[in-house]
């Protein structure tokens, strides 16, 4: 009698502990039903990179002193720099520069290190190639301007997720003076 009582206790407890994880589980799912899809429609909608997003990186040829600074930085010394001596000046000439992107790791020590400021990184990262070898970029694709997201007029372009405000999830229509989750960049510059 007393083991049948004691099976009857064990199995009013472990439906209620199914109930709870039953309800925990509906609660969640509840919760995901009244916000909207976060997927982004790429290609028709593209997030907007962070400010200091690393991306393809620019060189302006023309500042380039062939000092190889950027070579000696890069961890895996990729920045090609092909120079010749004009003896008549005494410098160094820049003939052709070129980065494989399909190597590069994007550290960005390249462009903090070289001394002229002829490099930087932009916000393109659509760096896709049927073919490997586009991926290594001369000084004429190197020096081609960014495309931006937002200076494209088939693309929706949508804020960071991270600086929309508290429970919004639809980034294309923000209420007004509503809180951010995230911190915008300056505000976090600014201590704010
Ligand atoms: S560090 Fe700058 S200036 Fe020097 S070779 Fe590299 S890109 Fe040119
Ligand atoms: S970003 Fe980094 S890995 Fe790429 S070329 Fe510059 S230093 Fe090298």
């Amino acid at each position: 009698m007393f083991k049948f009582l004691k099976q009857v206790t064990d199995y009013a407890k472990g439906s209620v502990e199914a109930a709870k994880y039953i309800g925990q589980g509906f609660a969640v799912t509840f919760d995901h039903m009244k916000r909207r899809p976060v997927t982004v429609q790429y290609p028709y909608e593209k997030l907007i990179p962070s400010e200091r997003f690393r991306g393809r990186i620019h060189f302006e040829f023309d500042k380039c002193i062939a000092c190889e600074v950027c070579v000696r930085v890069c961890p895996i010394n990729l920045p090609v720099v092909d120079w010749t001596f004009n003896k008549s000046v005494k410098k160094k000439e820049l003939k052709h520069y070129s980065i494989d992107f399909g190597v590069c790791i994007f550290c960005g020590n390249c462009v903090e290190y070289c001394p002229t400021n002829c490099l930087s990184m932009t916000e393109e990262y659509e760096l896709a190639a049927y073919d490997r070898h586009e991926l290594n970029y001369d000084n004429v694709a190197l020096g081609r301007l960014p495309t931006k997201v937002t200076e494209d007029p088939m693309v929706t372009p949508l804020k960071q997720l991270g600086y929309l405000p508290k429970g919004v999830i639809e980034p294309h229509d923000l209420p007004k003076g509503s809180q951010r989750a995230g911190k915008n960049p300056q505000d976090i510059v600014n201590n704010k």
